[in-house]
């Protein structure tokens, strides 16, 4: 099954909306991989992470189909990550072919439930429903594949989750907006053989601050892992979540991560769950 990542950006993306900056100024220049929109991924046809400000954008870019999503997973709510009034779009009159039988269940943690609701829209209205996520609790999306959100510690007194996707026998690791996760999610993880490995790298050369890693944190992250032996002799370890304050381009991050087996993520990267 495709696991597609849709945006490695933060949360202004790269190049930033209002951002003259001179890593933002060469993004626009170079474009292709240099150019990144707002945090997605897609698994297959129906299962989503994270409905950001970049999701219309990316439905064209990458020729996603929506209408099709039966689950909808949200990390946290940080606004990179969840604009709310998208759902409303689910509703009669927008999407006017939607099957009246057309049902997409959104996870999330309380914040993310209350974002919603603060919206004003009636879930049913949307075909929608919601669950509310219990960390380390799997989660069925149907067709073998399976869900288990953990902590990151990321947004102070939310609580952020990272997801990892297991599907015959192989796992994935969902890791932007991670901060150093705390204890349990490390325990967790050690019990877990990832095939790939999604971290965040949100500060480039940059030292990570507490919500957020920079390159060097990323090499501690696999360290860690492979210390813990949570990682397959050929997981694929890429990096995302990537800010313009961190300055280095996409071939810069490459020329520092290439040397330590690590892949640089872009906007619309394949891989294979
Ligand atoms: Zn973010
Ligand atoms: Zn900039
Ligand atoms: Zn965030």
């Amino acid at each position: 099954m495709t696991f597609t990542i849709l945006g490695t950006a933060a949360a202004e993306g790269w190049p930033a909306l209002f951002c003259p900056c001179a890593a933002c100024e060469e993004a626009r220049k170079r474009g292709g991989k240099d150019i990144r929109r707002r945090t997605a991924y897609q698994l297959g046809d129906r299962i989503h992470i994270d409905l950001g400000p970049d999701t219309y954008a990316q439905m064209l870019e990458f020729g996603l189909r929506y209408d099709r999503l039966e689950h909808l997973l949200i990390t946290h709510s940080h606004e990179d990550h969840l604009c709310p009034a998208e759902l409303g779009y689910r509703r009669r009159g927008f999407a006017v072919a939607l099957p009246e039988d057309a049902m997409m269940t959104i996870y999330g943690n309380e914040q993310v439930e209350a974002r919603i609701r603060a919206a004003g829209l009636e879930l049913e209205e949307c075909k929608a429903q919601f669950q509310r996520t219990r960390p380390f609790e799997p989660i069925d999306l149907g067709e073998g594949v399976t869900a288990t959100p953990i902590l990151a510690d990321h947004a102070g007194e939310e609580e952020a989750v990272n997801y990892v996707l297991e599907r015959e026998g192989r796992t994935l690791l969902q890791g932007n907006d991670t901060g150093w996760w705390p204890e349990e999610s490390w325990e967790f993880l050690a019990g877990q053989t990832l095939d790939i490995a999604i971290t965040e790298c949100t500060y480039g050369p940059k030292p990570g601050g507490k919500h957020h890693l920079g390159v060097h944190e990323v090499l501690e992250v696999r360290d860690q892992l492979a210390k813990l032996g949570a990682l397959a002799s050929d997981c694929r370890i890429v990096t995302t979540h990537f800010s313009h304050n961190g300055g280095w381009l996409h071939e810069q991050l490459c020329e520092f991560f290439e040397p330590e087996g690590i892949e640089v993520g872009y906007d619309g990267m394949k891989l294979i769950l």
